[in-house]
């Protein structure tokens, strides 16, 4: 072993056509998905400053089978619940009822539009259940695509993830286009999945944005999110900024063409526990 100092070692002197070498394969491995995901290199850059907006080359979160799931989960008493698998009647399609198929027990997109809840709501404990569609067809943002968008416009995405490389901000339960989950935890398509999602409202001083959103996912009881930060409302190819609005507004389920199917739908409006 030498005794010589680490300080004293130096990388042998690199000639001008060797560096350019390396700048010209760093380059190119950079331009190149390593993973072969599907994406975007062309968008704007996050604020971290790392990755850009759907960056393919992002690395993919790692996958982590969840724990066996019993039937729909059952909501606690004080719960308002949205969707019992009966009726969408506490839903609209914009301009009049929601018109998603209703079958045995869930509501199943079928491209009559988003659909979005008649009560509206700020802080909250979201928890809902879906299933992608089989056979699974399609792939990256084309297989079992829909979103649940809180306030109307901060995405929670919906995926089958299940053996279907994308984007790793486009991925099930990524906040669409600002960050990845922590772990891929999707279920097989034909399997419901649950989305515990507890949502904190942006607060506004007049035009002023003074606390930014902010999320806790679990997806199918695995962390997904926590206390996560959305950038401003979620969006394609784009950096969202946050504009002012009411304190209080519906959540979204997104019709993106494919026949994602929900149920068991609660939601309980989060305050403290000394206020009405
Ligand atoms: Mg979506």
């Amino acid at each position: 072993m030498s005794d010589r100092p680490l300080a004293a070692v130096r990388p042998a002197p690199r000639s001008p056509r060797r560096a350019t070498l390396a700048l010209a394969l760093a380059a190119v491995a950079f331009a190149t998905p390593p993973q072969g995901a599907p994406g975007y290199t062309d968008t704007p850059l996050l604020p971290d400053g790392k990755w850009c907006v759907h960056d393919s080359r992002r690395p993919q979160p790692r996958v982590v089978a969840p724990g066996a799931m019993h039937g729909p989960a059952a909501a606690p008493a004080d719960a308002l619940v949205l969707f019992d698998g009966t009726d969408l009647s506490r839903f609209t399609g914009g301009d009049g009822p929601a018109r998603w198929k209703v079958g045995d027990g869930y509501a199943e997109v079928n491209g009559t539009g988003d659909i979005e809840t008649l009560d509206a709501f700020g802080d909250c404990q979201l928890h809902l259940e879906w299933c992608a569609p089989v056979p699974a067809a399609g792939e990256s943002q084309g297989r079992g695509n829909s979103g649940i968008y809180l306030m109307q416009r901060y995405e929670v995405q919906v995926l089958d993830c299940f053996d279907n490389k994308t984007y790793p901000d486009g991925q099930a339960a990524a906040l669409y286009g600002q960050k990845p989950p922590l772990v891929n935890a999707c279920r097989p398509p034909g399997e419901w999945q649950s989305y515990d999602i507890l949502f904190e409202a942006p607060r506004f001083d007049g035009e002023k944005l003074v606390k930014p959103a902010r999320v806790t996912v679990l997806h199918n009881g695995v962390v997904v999110h926590h206390a996560q930060e959305y950038i401003g409302p979620t969006s394609h190819r784009d950096v969202g900024v946050y504009s002012p609005h009411p304190d209080r507004l519906p959540f979204r389920l997104q019709d993106h063409g494919n026949p994602v199917r929900y149920r068991n739908i609660w939601i309980r409006p989060l305050g403290q526990y000394d206020a009405p």
